[in-house]
């Protein structure tokens, strides 16, 4: 390996002096560089006390930041324009902990541009070395880390690690095709924790907590029943929504002892790398990359597409962050006072509208769509970041493939320096551009709010939620039969389309929908609780706009009361597949209802103006009650004529709805699940107490 001389053309006191420091140590390479750093002290403080600070800085619009390999030469380029120098280190070690193995092999200051970018190109095949930068600046030293646009780390993410992307495809990957996609209507996610699928023995899953547990086919629970990946095609979803799978925190994991904690992984670390506990090898940094892969890849080949929980609200660490100690201050929002503003509540939020903050979210996605195929992103907090970064990402994530699907959560955790009118949140719905948002209007209107645990709603025995129902119904779209002023949170119609809405009662946060029940209708037996349970879950999946469910829900999943249970064991937050045997009546309940929405496209009408065409709300019904009928919508459904009624009152109603004879769909084996008849006449439509009924004429 050798260095690469500075370009003369553009000699300046910077080049020189980084000229005279690159012969150093290129002299000195392999030598401990410890000897040398008075030296190099004295010549950074000279040079800090000779630069100027400047308040606007000069943006880089190049796309080669990071890393560009080859196996001729490696270039790397980090922006910095208020850095005095920075120094490229060569490691060795993949060895993470930094303040043990402090010594580079080698070091090699870095040309300033005058974009602001730090450049140095080194001669030579260098994959599987690994790297850090670091920066001095106002006569101090900070930590070196690994740039924002690292690919690749050791173990626990300190270093970053040159690597051939080529040589860690899996077989097959060049030709590796999406599952179909027409309409984002006709997905269907289901939000699974990497560890929670795998990590119970009665999985009977190999890999147990690892990516490559998502390439197993063919596993069963002792009692025969399909766990893993299979279990999630048995069930019918069609995106498997996985919670944080880039680099985070060893804080939260140690990646040397990846079942030591558990952890959700909302604390990013390394942005464009694979966290390492979910790879079989967590050291050598290509090991993680090449088995996400071979887990996308596999997905695929079952029909089912990927999504990433994406996370780039906040970092897991603040002033010892890689964007803080190669840009300090730049890369975040601050109060007033100066200290680091805290809308994530979790410490810090970044500054999504300025110039470098945008460039690198667009980029990391975009290379996780092309590197990595991957379908949809998840955006937590979407609230943080502003309107017009949320509607580049669309744009640009769109130009490589318009089926890739977008959605967040449309809140802060906490106020913002960001103003308002500038921020991605669900009121503004309408001005984002093929970005979805989570309705917490008809998730807290189906179960009551997540903040007051005892709360009841539509399912559970509140009265007085039938707007909000509705709302979710026409999934937060215009429609002239929504008294929107009734609906619990939202006083207008959020969406553009029905592919705006994504439509829930439970995720990871808060209580499992069994839990929630449990706390909120103590005095009803189980088996009431579960009409509950699949009566939310109905709504969920025959409402417009897209449908998502917490893994596990269609097994009545427990984490055993606990409700944020990001850091705790495993016995909490595993899936038990003995649940399937259990509750396997629960489960098949849950299956036909997939079923039906995958075989009826009026369910995931495309547009607005169809919904508002084709659905009408029937009215003057008792209280508790909510019901439609879908009429003519044709367009592939088999079905000339629907009606779907929603009783959440503990006692059965009589409606009188339409004229003629209708076929009821059963979902249940006994469904609601006592009797079972085949037909009704409109007109005397006995609904049993908490049930979803489907009615239909072809
Ligand atoms: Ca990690």
């Amino acid at each position: 390996m050798k260095k690469i001389n500075p370009n003369f053309n553009t000699l300046n006191k910077d080049n020189l002096l980084n000229y005279f420091l690159g012969k150093l140590s290129f002299r000195f390479f392999k030598l401990n560089i410890s000897h040398y750093l008075p030296l190099l002290l004295t010549l950074f403080l000279f040079h800090s006390c000779t630069s100027t600070m400047t308040d606007t800085f000069p943006n880089y619009t190049g796309n080669d930041l990071g890393l560009t390999y080859s196996p001729e030469q490696s270039t790397f380029k980090v922006w910095s324009p208020t850095a005095d120098f920075m120094t490229l280190h060569i490691h060795n070690a993949n060895d993470g902990d930094i303040d043990e193995n402090l010594i580079p092999e080698s070091t090699h200051p870095m040309e300033k541009d005058e974009n602001g970018v730090f450049v140095v190109t080194l001669e030579g095949d260098l994959e599987g070395q690994f790297y850090t930068f670091q920066i001095q600046k106002d006569g101090k030293m900070l930590a070196p880390v690994p740039d924002p646009y690292a690919i690749a780390t050791g173990v626990n993410g300190h270093r970053a690690m040159v690597v051939d992307l080529k040589k860690t495809n899996p077989i097959g990957w060049e030709n590796d095709q999406k599952p179909p996609l027409k309409n984002p209507t006709d997905i269907i996610i289901y939000e699974l924790h990497v560890r929670d699928l795998s990590s119970h023995p009665n999985s009977n899953i190999q890999n147990s907590g690892l990516f490559l547990g998502l390439t197993e086919t063919g596993t069963k629970s002792a009692d025969g029943h399909a766990t893993g990946i299979d279990h999630i095609k048995e069930l019918g979803a069609t995106h498997i929504h996985l919670l944080p799978v880039y680099d985070f925190s060893p804080n939260s994991i140690d990646e040397k002892n990846p079942t030591e904690r558990f952890n959700w992984g909302y604390d990013p670390q390394n942005y464009n790398v694979p966290e390492g506990a979910y790879s079989s090898n967590p050291y050598d940094g290509r090991v993680r990359i090449k088995e996400f892969k071979q887990m996308v890849k596999t997905l695929h080949d079952n029909d089912l597409r990927v999504i990433m929980d994406v996370v780039y609200n906040h970092t897991g660490e603040t002033e010892k962050s890689n964007f803080n100690q190669l840009m300090p201050d730049y890369y975040y929002r601050k109060n007033e006072d100066g200290s680091f503003s805290n809308a994530s509540g979790c410490g810090n939020e970044t500054a999504s509208e300025q110039f470098m903050v945008r460039k690198f979210m667009v980029e990391s996605l975009t290379y996780w769509a092309k590197e990595y195929h991957i379908d949809g992103f998840r955006v937590d907090l979407m609230g943080i970041h502003d309107i017009e970064t949320m509607n580049i990402i669309s744009e640009e994530l769109h130009k490589i493939d318009p089926t890739i699907f977008i959605y967040g959560e449309g809140w802060t955790a906490g106020d913002s320096p960001l103003p308002l009118e500038k921020r991605a949140v669900k009121a503004h719905g309408k001005q984002l551009k093929n970005i979805a948002v989570f309705s917490d209007d008809l998730r807290d209107g189906l179960k009551g709010s997540v903040f007051n645990h005892e709360e009841k709603g539509f399912v559970s025995g509140k009265k007085g939620m039938e707007e909000s129902i509705k709302f979710g119904v026409v999934a937060s779209t215009d429609h002239p039969q929504v008294d929107y002023k009734a609906v619990n949170y939202s006083d207008t119609s959020w969406s553009s389309s029905p592919s705006q809405t994504i439509s829930y009662v439970s995720c990871h946060d808060n209580h499992t929908l069994f839990d929630r029940l449990q706390i909120s209708n103590k005095k009803d037996d189980e088996t009431t609780r579960l009409k509950m349970h699949r009566l939310a879950n109905s709504i969920v999946l025959t409402s417009q706009g897209v449908p998502f469910l917490h893994a596990g829900t269609e097994l009545a999943r427990t984490k055993q009361g606990v409700e944020n249970s990001y850091q705790h064991p495993d016995s909490i937050n595993q899936i038990d597949w003995s649940r399937k045997t259990d509750y396997y009546d629960h489960f098949k309940y849950y299956q036909k209802l997939v079923d039906l929405r995958k075989a009826h496209p009026a369910f995931r009408m495309p547009t607005t103006k169809m919904i508002q065409k084709h659905l009408r709300f029937f009215e003057n019904l008792p209280e508790g009650v909510v019901a439609y009928q879908i009429s003519d919508y044709a367009n592939g459904d088999t079905w000339k004529n629907i009606i779907v009624i929603y009783n959440g009152n503990p006692e059965t109603v009589n409606l009188n709805l339409a004229n003629g004879k209708w076929q009821i769909q059963w979902l249940g084996e006994k469904s609601n699940m006592t009797k079972r008849i085949s037909s009704t006449d409109g007109h005397n439509i006995k609904v049993e107490e908490i049930s979803c009924y489907i009615l239909f004429q072809n």
